[in-house]
């Protein structure tokens, strides 16, 4: 039998962590340090740890936890992970993402087919080294050299304490391996905000040092940079080494924080705390779209339909971070300045001819959703953008909603609607899938819908056809319902194009109406925005973004 030889792994551990308070951009701040390390020609990948219960991020409703992100696989993840994606322009998968309720599951499931032995399983260690496990998965899965790691929370809380214990016992065995940032709010005081206070920062170290981490880097979140003194304050106070607090100010563009880091050389930083050689950085491309941004002057005005109830803009900018991140990457690739509204669609229930506000618009997207609040008021803006001309995109239930109201105003199919709210309508043309049936019986509500990536090809001479630019796709999804199989016909009677099809031609992809008779009226089943890039636009976000830049508004 051959000698197997261990070969010693070279692996490097980013982790992240947050300190005072949560909201501050810790995502953002640890997709740039994949991307300036991965410009500088390592093979990176990032790992998101979130520390509540639920097994993934898919029975939580976006309003409260944000947009849920989903990947080819089909895992239903934190919206993070689509900062990594679009940071790194790479598709993750299931291994990059981790719950405290996931964690304990697979170690529960792996007690139950006795393969702990007859021991007894202990939090401590069992707990952190299935966390450590996961990571040099997700590391070999995505063969990469260097893993970053997002711990969800702030220290000090009780949830990730087990996932601070991970960074310890890994830091114990490979000590030279790990890095450890800690993202902490600094806030500012004074009459002009520029008294910027480090202690709230040092009491976060402090709760590092209780459960035995001490931060290698502090990156300051401040609306303003670090001054010098600011930054040797906490060098001296925190006992960091000199050179190792970096500035991480306000930025109107989130693309321009590895930009930022970068002024502080973290990146190379980084790499001698590893032992390894400083590199040059090349981020060309990264550093034009930063300028194309800024250069933007034209400005176009896209609005957001939803149900909005009220709450404020951040949770809602927050809900939908993927539609707003690829409205902007089209838009600034075709050089204009996107404007985002967001429109209520329950106003147009409660004064129909509020409605009228749409035509001062360059562009109306119906985003995902799910139920019955404000739908009637989407399908009334779906309608005037139809009848007005004004470049329309739905998403999922926009898509859906879309066929709705086509089938009620252009099919004459009284009462169309979707099985989701009228169960009883006489014409359903958006049903439930056959095989989701049971799923809602059993209510086995926990990843079973049609998740992920699926290939749908399309049709010659439409939209779709032309903005891909190919007649095979893979696109996301993340939907119980699709067009009424029954129905297809008689709506391509009366005018929808389905541009889009499943390879077995069943299940309706994308539906458009007629260049012609419209600049563009286009909804797609799947969820473009999780594919859009911000050097790779989405095709269909282009095309919007296209024609709503020749949409005339009105005043
Ligand atoms: N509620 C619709 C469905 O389940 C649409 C879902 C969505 O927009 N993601 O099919």
């Amino acid at each position: 039998m051959a000698k197997r030889t261990q070969k010693k792994s070279n692996r490097k551990y980013v982790f992240v962590v947050g300190g005072v308070m949560s909201g501050v951009g810790k995502g953002v701040a640890s997709s740039s340090i994949a991307k300036i390390l991965q410009s500088r020609g390592y093979e990176v990948t990032s790992v998101k740890i979130d520390p509540y219960v639920n097994v993934d991020a898919g029975t939580m409703n976006p309003t409260e936890h944000g947009e849920v992100f989903v990947l080819d696989d089909g895992m239903e993840c934190d919206q993070d992970m689509g900062n990594y994606e679009r940071f790194l322009n790479r598709d993750l998968s299931s291994t990059n993402y981790m719950t405290t309720g996931s964690i304990y599951q697979s170690v529960i499931t792996k007690e139950r087919n006795l393969e702990f032995e007859g021991k007894q399983v202990e939090v401590v260690p069992r707990i952190p080294l299935e966390v450590i496990a996961r990571l040099d998965k997700a590391a070999l899965k995505n063969k990469a050299e260097i893993v970053i790691t997002e711990i969800g929370g702030t220290v000090g809380e009780y949830e990730n304490i087990l996932f601070l214990e991970a960074v310890r016992m890994l830091k114990l065995r490979k000590h030279d391996d790990v890095v450890l940032v800690l993202v902490s709010f600094v806030p500012a005081l004074g009459a002009g905000g520029t008294e910027l206070k480090t202690k709230p920062t040092q009491h976060a170290v402090r709760s590092l040092n209780a459960v035995g981490l001490h931060p290698d880097f502090i990156l300051g979140r401040a609306h303003i940079p670090l001054d010098k003194k600011r930054k040797e304050k906490l060098e001296f106070m925190c006992s960091l080494e000199k050179g190792n607090v970096i500035s991480a100010p306000n930025v109107d563009n989130i693309y321009d924080v590895p930009i930022n880091f970068e002024k502080d050389e973290l990146g190379n930083k980084i790499l001698l705390k590893f032992g390894l050689k400083p590199k040059k950085i090349n981020m060309a491309d990264w550093r034009e779209l930063s300028l194309a941004v800024k250069s933007a002057r034209k400005e176009i005005k896209i609005g957001i339909v939803g149900k909005y109830f009220g709450s404020g803009d951040f949770m809602l900018a927050d809900s939908y971070i993927s539609v707003i991140e690829a409205v902007k990457h089209a838009a600034y690739s075709e050089k204009v300045k996107p404007v985002i509204e967001w429109l209520d669609s329950i106003e147009y229930e409660r004064r129909p001819a509020s409605v009228r506000e749409l035509s001062k618009y360059n562009g109306i997207i119906v985003p995902g959703g799910f139920g019955e609040r404000g739908v009637e008021g989407k399908i009334a803006a779906i309608k005037y953008c139809r009848e007005n001309k004004i470049p329309y995109f739905g998403l999922c239930y926009g898509m859906q909603l879309a066929v709705v109201e086509f089938a009620r105003h252009a099919a004459k199919l009284k009462n169309a609607n979707t099985a989701e709210i009228d169960p009883k309508s006489p014409h359903p043309v958006i049903d439930i899938m056959p095989d989701q049936k049971k799923n809602l019986e059993a209510k086995n509500f926990g990843a079973t819908m049609r998740l992920g990536a699926y290939p749908a090809l399309l049709k010659k001479n439409t939209i779709a056809f032309s903005a891909y630019g190919s007649g095979k796709i893979s696109e996301r999804h993340r939907h119980r319902y699709e067009v009424n199989p029954q129905y297809i016909e008689r709506l391509e009677k009366s005018g929808i194009i389905f541009s889009g099809a499943s390879p077995d031609g069943k299940l309706m992809e994308i539906m458009e109406l007629d260049r012609k008779t419209h600049p563009f009226f286009v909804g797609t089943q799947f969820h473009p925005e999780f594919k859009s890039r911000p050097l790779h636009p989405h095709p269909l976000f282009k095309e919007f973004i296209k024609a709503s830049i020749h949409q005339k508004p009105a005043r």
